[in-house]
């Protein structure tokens, strides 16, 4: 594989989120249509629920002037920080090191939570491009709020941009997700080959046997881009604390998972064309006990809606006039926080072009926290230990990265990466065409990128 030249440099002003085709909804209907009838076969594994066929893209299966790329695993450890890698033993994690990539950290998007953060990875876009500014979050034109918990998830109306199993897809290639934030969506009509409604109970085993399965397919079907998910870190870090001596046991709980997969794709005898790319969404932190503010008690909120953005709040008002009062009363009387309106909050945080974060952002200091009642006196009793959801720049929210396989160099330390350059890599890597629009870029990763070789083409 001949490396393409850097993708363009980064965009400072992206796009607006990319509003909802009215082709989506046919195609949604259509793969419903298709899955009820069974018109689509189920894929050969060990797949213990049903894994849905979607409509669209690939149809699963690969072009045949695709079929010598390689493959790529994109693996998510939610809320994996750097230092447990120091902290903890980890010998997988440092086997996939040695022979490729690691960045010292990567640098999420804000707000630091996982809808947001994974949607960031997959799309190479910020949140006020991709329209993905939280777990929940009010959009004030369609006057609904999206929530991660129910059906939005499904709903490819709410995303913006395009994640890169949807370039893979519509350039010809078969795509499969075990669990990301974004694959169970018909974005532009289109999902990945394989793909499964999102349940947290799937064992972390099963998750991995899937991905092999897939990974043996026949050349034909087999996908070129898997996604896989675990949480397993993020729940002890929220539990726990991430400073706890107690996150060994997760840690390391992952550590085993990436061995079992490592094991498993060099047991395959392509197993010198997959390559793995290890991420995390955001990092962990204990709150600030100090810096704890309970937003209704600042001001009269009447007739506004309060939607929590990570430890900081999203505040839609609807009227100017009004925003600005508002902001102003805020900001008289916070002590640990500041109140900014949309077009105030500091363009490096990449959410103020949509006003799916409010009129207004009530942003904490350092590690405080701006909530409800409830929320906060949960924080104010130690029964949450960790949190993440702050300034992704704030090394405590960084996330990980490791990647190794057939176009990465052995070896490489990189300074940290950022989330909207995964896009242009794992592009880069299965040799898709990006997305024009994409803010991230594959330059940071030059010290990292050797010539693959390319099997002849069958
Ligand atoms: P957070 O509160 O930002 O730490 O979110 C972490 C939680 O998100 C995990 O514990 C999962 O329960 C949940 N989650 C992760 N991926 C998905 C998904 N695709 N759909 C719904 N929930 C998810
Ligand atoms: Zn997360
Ligand atoms: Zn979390």
């Amino acid at each position: 594989m001949t490396p393409r030249a850097a993708a363009p440099a980064r965009k400072s002003s992206p796009s607006a989120p990319i509003a909802a085709q009215p082709t989506r909804l046919a195609a949604g209907i259509l793969t419903a249509l298709l899955a009820a009838c069974g018109a689509t076969p189920e894929p050969a594994s060990p797949a213990p629920a049903a894994t849905v066929r979607a409509a669209g893209g690939s149809g699963g299966v690969n072009d045949p002037a695709v079929r010598a790329r390689p493959y790529v695993v994109l693996v998510s450890f939610d809320g994996f920080r750097p230092d447990y890698l120091h902290r903890f033993g980890t010998p997988h994690f440092a086997r996939l090191a040695a022979r490729g990539a690691r960045a010292e950290g990567l640098v999420t998007v804000f707000p630091s939570v996982t809808f947001p953060g994974h949607y960031s990875l997959a799309t190479g876009l910020y949140p006020e491009a991709h329209g993905i500014v939280g777990n929940r979050f009010y959009d004030p034109a369609r006057d609904d709020e999206f929530d991660f918990r129910d059906d939005d998830a499904a709903d490819g109306s709410w995303w913006g941009g395009e994640p890169i199993w949807v370039t893979a897809e519509l350039q010809g290639m078969v795509t499969a997700a075990f669990f990301f934030p974004g694959t169970e969506a018909d974005i532009g009509g289109v999902r990945p080959s394989h793909w499964r409604p999102y349940d947290g109970s799937v064992p972390n085993p099963e998750r991995i046997a899937q991905v092999l399965a897939w990974l043996a397919l026949p050349e034909g079907e087999r996908p070129h881009l898997i996604t896989l998910y675990f949480s397993l870190v993020d729940s002890a870090g929220h539990n726990l604390g991430p400073d706890a001596a107690g996150m060994r046991r997760s840690v390391e709980a992952a550590d085993r998972l990436l061995g079992r997969l490592l094991d498993g794709v060099d047991a395959l005898p392509h197993a010198g064309r997959v390559a793995l790319v290890v991420v995390s969404d955001h990092g962990m932190a204990a709150p600030d006990p100090d810096r704890l503010t309970v937003l209704p008690d600042v001001a009269d909120l009447r007739g506004v809606r309060l939607v929590a953005a990570g430890p900081a709040m999203s505040v839609h008002v609807g009227e100017p006039a009004r925003s600005r009062a508002l902001r102003d009363a805020l900001n008289a009387g916070l002590t640990h926080a500041r109140a900014h309106l949309r077009e105030e909050i500091p363009a490096r945080l990449h959410v103020r072009g949509t006003p799916r974060i409010g009129d207004i952002l009530v942003i904490p200091d350092g590690l405080g926290l701006v909530g409800f009642r409830r929320v906060v006196e949960r924080v104010r009793l130690l029964l949450r230990p960790g949190m993440h959801g702050w300034d992704p720049h704030l090394p405590e929210m960084h996330g990980i990265f490791l990647a190794a396989g057939p176009g990465i160099g052995a070896g490489v330390t990189l300074p940290p990466v950022e989330a909207v350059d995964v896009y242009p890599l794992v592009a880069h890597l299965l040799g898709l065409t990006p997305h024009p629009a994409v803010a991230g870029d594959l330059a940071p990763f030059a010290a990292a990128l050797t010539e693959a070789e390319q099997e002849p083409a069958p």
